[in-house]
């Protein structure tokens, strides 16, 4: 068995029921890719919108292609039509982008917001009160073609167990609170994802549903 499907099984065999594997596959071949699609993977996260285009035009329609990067508005069209949820977005103007594109194939297009929960200064997101002001202010009336799926969001990068299971865990309250208040009776909001190679158990254990995982699968970029 490849080192890949190594990887892939181990990982796969301790996710708990409800939580899917993310296959983050940025800056790798596409060969490498197919490895880990015969040892079964079917989710594969890219983040750069060529090099996403480009591999899914490559690999076997039968995958699910997720964006988990910082999308700019002016590579949207690269993205929709080909990915099956867009993890990272970001701003209102992203949310105006996507929307204005999906409309325009007649598509609808799943989408998660992400939420700043890090410590650091420099990673994108919607702070949690704008996130609310958001819904409060009924702004995806606008967005039709935008399907709010769920939140994403990344943990500072730490060693300090404690902070990392503190910041997910403001993440799924607030993922727990959209979902009570702004989606009664409606289970489309359901995804929270949140977790990578370094963090991705301490995230399980705070309520994920997508663990985005790379370097544990294909090693080192
Ligand atoms: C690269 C990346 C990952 C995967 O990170 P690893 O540490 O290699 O598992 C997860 N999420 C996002 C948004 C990324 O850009």
């Amino acid at each position: 068995m490849s080192g890949i499907a190594l990887h892939i099984r181990q990982i796969k065999d301790s996710l708990p029921a409800g939580v899917r594997l993310v296959a983050v596959s940025k800056t790798h071949p596409a060969s490498r890719i197919q490895e880990a699609y015969d040892a079964g993977q079917r989710i594969f996260g890219e983040s750069r919108p060529q090099e996403f285009a480009q591999k899914a035009a490559l690999l076997p329609p039968d995958i699910e292609w997720h964006f988990i990067g910082h999308l700019q508005t002016n590579k949207v069209k690269q993205v929709v039509g080909v990915a099956s949820l867009i993890h990272a977005v970001d701003s209102e103007r992203l949310l105006l982008e996507i929307e204005k594109e999906a409309a325009k194939r007649d598509l609808i297009v799943p989408c998660l917001l992400q939420v700043h929960i890090a410590a650091e200064e420099a990673k994108f997101g919607f702070s949690a009160d704008e996130i609310q002001h958001l819904f409060a202010q009924n702004f995806f009336s606008n967005t039709p073609h935008v399907q709010l799926a769920g939140l994403m969001g990344m943990a500072t990068n730490t060693d300090d167990h404690k902070q990392v299971s503190r910041e997910f865990r403001g993440l799924k309250q607030l993922f727990d609170q959209i979902k009570r208040t702004c989606f009664t009776n409606n289970t489309s909001f359901c995804e929270l994802s949140m977790g990578m190679s370094g963090d991705y158990r301490i995230a399980i254990d705070e309520g994920s549903t997508l663990v985005r995982i790379g370097t544990a699968i294909f090693g080192g970029r």
